[in-house]
């Protein structure tokens, strides 16, 4: 068995499930299969208004969802429910989407026959989820897939068992039996869906990232994982630094770090200390505690060893040099971290290099504009970059030199526009790019189709065919 506990009260047993196997994840998938071959038959105004369906259930159960997010994975309530209102809007807009034109037709070379191409489900869609959007990223891999006439089948993290369940639950009334299944379980009930299914697509680390699509690829099987980043903040001399410090203490802290999106480096350009001294009040402002709070922007981490993690490499930044500007300890109750903000590394530092996931940003000092962007694409990520300055014009001689799949200006690095493709570069990302009309490619395939009369009564092509005005 597998369990989820709440973070901020960590004797709370949100739910209990089984860890399923092999055998379990291969009977899912069978009888998704199933679900899928009559799903395909489906007209697609009919599989749209289905899709609707799932919307306004889960939207009837938003303000429950959004406590349930809250208590299972410690995420502050104000974006909790944010996450509900985006996951109902990501169900209607795939459920739109479904309706887009399917394919596009071609002059052909014997001007007579019909030369088009149509796209085509691919059967069962794998779909493995961290812990951090319990809701939107299950909805944001699952509704495309279902719009496009496949299966789905999602393996949530354990951490977030329960909210898997509540949302299929609030499906499963409006859809055909098995087409939205859940697996529970750890990364094995993960692996063995790899196995099996005929699309698959990845959220979380590096790591698991990668071993998904290695077995994936190594099945022919079409595969995406979007995984983790380490985001920079450049900031100019010219920008805002009062309203350029909130926005980045917000990304950096908010939900405690926990976003592939927030921000763990602020490079900046020029002296550091007018903008070091503005985070530094701004971080200190935020207000940390209890998620199920209103006010509360940051609560605890996921997990004990989570928190072991952070306080960890602050500890280890300590020795190297590290200068803790704000936070660095723990605080009860709860796994949580007080927002904590580190200058005096090394651009190279590992605690600059490498995702820590907590609270945590560390302040880069850049003699110019040149050594902010060598700096900000100096990591292994390329997820995203966001650009403090007045002058647009900079911005965007800058914005072409980040290697990151997403560039901001002005605003901060975390926060996902679910109808515009999203993704990373480098080791953020492999394969394709989710999100927004994107998603349509990668769960179809391509068919491209050749009519041809069929020679009987052959009869060369009336004048109303070939004369544009008739
Ligand atoms: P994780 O990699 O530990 O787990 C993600 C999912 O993969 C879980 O369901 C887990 O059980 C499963 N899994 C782990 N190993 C596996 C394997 N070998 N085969 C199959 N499945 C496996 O990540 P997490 O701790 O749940 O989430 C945090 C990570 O997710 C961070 O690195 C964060 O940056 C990343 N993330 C990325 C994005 C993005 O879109 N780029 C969004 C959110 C989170």
């Amino acid at each position: 068995m597998i369990e989820s506990r709440s973070p901020q009260r960590p004797d709370d047993v949100v739910v209990t499930a089984p860890d399923m196997g092999r055998d379990e994840v291969a009977a899912a998938v069978r009888t998704a299969r199933q679900a899928a071959l009559a799903w395909t038959n489906v007209p697609a105004p009919a599989r749209a208004r289905a899709l609707e369906g799932v919307a306004g259930a889960i939207e009837a159960a938003a303000a429950e969802l959004s406590d349930l997010m809250v208590r299972e994975v410690g995420k502050p309530l104000d974006e909790a429910r944010a996450e509900m209102v985006r996951t109902v809007a990501i169900w209607r807009y795939y459920a739109q989407q479904g309706l887009d034109p399917d394919g596009a037709t071609y002059p052909s070379a014997d001007g007579r026959s019909l030369l088009m191409h149509r796209r085509r489900p691919h059967g069962v869609a794998g779909l493995i989820t961290p812990w951090n959007f319990p809701a939107a990223i299950p909805s944001w891999k699952s509704a495309p897939a279902l719009a496009c006439g496949n299966a789905a089948v999602l393996k949530p993290a354990p951490e977030a068992t329960a909210m898997a369940l509540r949302l299929a639950g609030c499906a499963a009334p409006h859809l055909p039996e098995g087409l939205l299944q859940v697996v529970t379980g750890e990364a094995g009930t993960g692996q063995a869906l790899v196995g099996l299914a005929d699309v698959v697509s990845f959220t979380g680390s590096v790591a698991a990232g990668r071993a998904v699509a290695r077995a994936a690829t190594e099945q022919g099987v079409p595969v995406q994982a979007e995984m983790g980043g380490q985001n920079a903040s450049i900031v100019l001399p010219d920008a805002d630094l009062e309203q350029a410090a909130a926005v980045v203490a917000g990304a950096a802290m908010g939900y405690a770090g926990q976003k592939c999106t927030a921000t763990s480096r602020a490079v900046v350009v020029g002296d550091p200390a007018p903008f070091t001294e503005a985070l530094v009040a701004a971080v200190e402002a935020l207000p940390v505690g209890d998620p199920a709070e209103p006010a509360n922007v940051s609560g605890p981490v996921i997990t004990a060893e989570a928190r072991s993690v952070v306080l960890g490499a602050v500890q280890e930044a300590r020795s190297r040099g590290g200068r803790v500007l704000a936070g660095g300890a723990p605080a009860e109750p709860g796994w949580t971290v007080l927002p904590t903000l580190v200058d005096g590394l090394d651009p190279g530092d590992r605690l600059a290099q490498e995702e820590v996931f907590g609270p945590l940003c560390v302040v880069l000092p850049a003699q110019d504009a040149d050594g902010a962007v060598s700096i900000a694409n100096g990591v292994r990520y390329g997820l995203v970059t966001s650009i403090f300055t007045s002058d647009l014009d900079r911005a965007l001689e800058l914005m072409g030199r980040v290697d990151t799949g997403m560039v901001k200006v002005n605003a901060p690095t975390s926060g996902v526009d679910f109808y515009a493709p999203f993704g990373g570069e480098k080791a953020s990302s492999l394969g394709p790019r989710e999100q927004g009309k994107a998603a349509r490619h990668f769960y179809t395939w391509t068919q491209t189709i050749t009519l041809a009369p069929s020679g009987r009564g052959d009869r060369p092509p009336s004048a109303g065919g070939t004369s544009p005005r008739g």
